[in-house]
């Protein structure tokens, strides 16, 4: 069967991108078809990406906080662990989101054509799907295809003890003795679910910090932590992988390497994400796709073919599920008629671990590296009530100032609850906030939010009492 439609709009992926841009534009009044291979709507982040992440992730926490309260004279038996109930919880908070969307979509007359889609030429999409054939003719096209999983060449990708992110959420069962190759976020939030239902984690980095994207001083603090719970190998490398039928045996390479063969249960790779530029036959419409397969875009999100946009994971980093949407909602705007760019000054960056890391706006590093006259205010959590409360006094909060004018440049929290805290500070570097606009602020009492304010008041020379 062939169908045929005629589109103002047709987005291409349904993730927070593409679901994004699609609402707005039909909000703003426009015509919108979204194409998206998968069955629900909502990409990788809802689907096998941060939600189901995030929803293991709680099962952790509260496995981790019940451990920990036998300090505090209050002890829970060992937990026991049904894999298909927590499964089928993680299954129903996707499901409810991904139903909400369904019905959003329907809500606004958006409409879904569920099959992958190529282009044909500038003016058109086919869409391959289980009811046969559609051709879809646009006005204006949103690339919003995202990213998928690297595979590494020397890891035996089609054994089934080897597995990717997606694999990891799956949770069939839990190794012995897992390897997390990449000690980045998604890495390590994995790790995290894993140890706390069983596993022995081990982690191997190749670069000298985990998380190299954050400053040192605040992962640090996570690695601290850390230490007891995983066996962390920075500044080393996986050079092979021997699968017997016992196991997946690992020779490493490098500063911490293990000496010989290591046998794992599992290997988890989490080594990042390719773009998925090269997957839409984007050379049809003439969309030039770099050879990584980002999607160069104007701060309006054109591609160079000027009626076709592209958003979210395609065109860059940071992959982050908040960038595209924001990302999404200017190229419908620019495409409904309005005037907008995509400049923020920020986009937030959360590790869900424990304890969770979040920055923010310029980190020292980078502040260093493009030469920024700014002074650093922390403030350590061992001074903070509520952390002391909590039997969590190992994070920091650390601001970033302009030290002429005192303006917030950028922050850092490591600690429970950063990724919730850290709106604060994303908000004074949005509105170019300065210390005083922060000092000034009343934090209630006793919040870790307080630490947010007191830094500034550090920054402001009126604390100099810390410990
Ligand atoms: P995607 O979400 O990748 O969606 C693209 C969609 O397009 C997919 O559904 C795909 O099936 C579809 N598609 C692609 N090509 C075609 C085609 N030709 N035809 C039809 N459909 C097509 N980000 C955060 O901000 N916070 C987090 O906590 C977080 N956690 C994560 C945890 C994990 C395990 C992973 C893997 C990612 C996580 N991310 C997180 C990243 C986040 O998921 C992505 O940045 C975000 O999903 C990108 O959105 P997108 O719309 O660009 O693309």
């Amino acid at each position: 069967m062939s169908n045929e439609i005629k589109t103002q709009v047709v987005v291409l992926g349904a993730g927070p991108g593409g679901y994004s841009a699609a609402f707005r534009a039909a909000d703003l009044g426009l015509d919108v078809v979204l194409v998206e291979s998968r069955e629900t709507l909502g990409g990788v982040c809802l689907n096998v990406g941060c939600i189901p992440s995030k929803a293991l992730l709680h099962v952790a926490k509260v496995i981790d906080d019940a451990a920990e309260m036998a300090s505090h004279g209050v002890t829970f038996g060992k937990p026991e662990i049904d894999l298909d109930k927590i499964r089928s919880w993680k299954e129903s908070v996707i499901g409810q989101l991904t139903g909400g969307l369904g019905g959003m979509s329907k809500a606004r007359k958006v409409k879904t054509v569920t099959g992958y889609g190529k282009f044909t030429s500038d003016k058109s999409i086919e869409v391959e799907g289980a009811d046969g054939k559609t051709t879809i003719t646009f006005d204006n096209a949103i690339i919003a295809a995202g990213s998928s999983v690297i595979d590494l060449p020397f890891i035996p990708n089609d054994d089934p003890r080897v597995i990717d992110s997606t694999g990891a959420l799956e949770l069939k069962d839990v190794p012995e003795e897992m390897l997390v190759l990449g000690g980045g976020i998604i890495g390590l939030e994995m790790g995290t679910v894993y140890n706390a239902l069983g596993s022995n984690v081990s982690v191997v980095e190749f670069a000298d910090q985990l998380v190299p994207a954050a400053d040192k001083d605040i992962v640090q603090i996570y690695t601290k932590y850390n230490k007891k719970k995983f066996n962390m190998m920075l500044s080393t490398k996986v050079v092979a992988v021997d699968a017997k039928d016992d196991g997946l045996y690992v020779t490493f390479e490098g500063k911490n390497a293990p000496e010989g063969q290591v046998r794992y249960d599992k290997i988890l790779v989490a080594v990042g994400r390719k773009p998925n530029g090269h997957l839409v036959a984007a050379d049809k419409a003439g969309v030039n796709v770099d050879e990584r397969g980002f999607i160069n875009v104007s701060k309006e999100l054109r591609t160079n073919v000027p009626h076709i946009f592209a958003i979210g994971d395609v065109v860059g980093q940071p992959m982050l599920a908040h960038k595209a949407v924001h990302e999404a909602h200017v190229a419908a705007e620019v495409i409904s008629g309005k005037k907008h760019e995509f400049d923020p000054r920020c986009i937030p960056s959360i590790a869900y671990t424990d304890p969770e890391m979040a920055w923010v706006g310029v980190t020292e590093r980078e502040a260093k590296e493009q030469g920024l006259n700014i002074e650093v205010a922390n403030f350590p959590w061992a001074a903070s009530g509520r952390a002391i409360a909590s039997a969590r006094t190992e994070g920091k909060t650390k601001m970033i100032f302009e030290k002429e004018t005192g303006r917030v440049l950028g922050g850092a929290i490591v600690g429970i609850n950063a990724g919730e805290m850290l709106g604060e500070i994303c908000l004074a570097v949005e509105m170019g906030a300065d210390a005083e606009d922060v000092g000034l602020t009343i934090h209630a009492h006793p919040t870790l939010n307080e630490s947010i304010g007191l830094a500034a008041e550090i920054f402001e020379g009126s604390i100099t009492d810390l410990p």
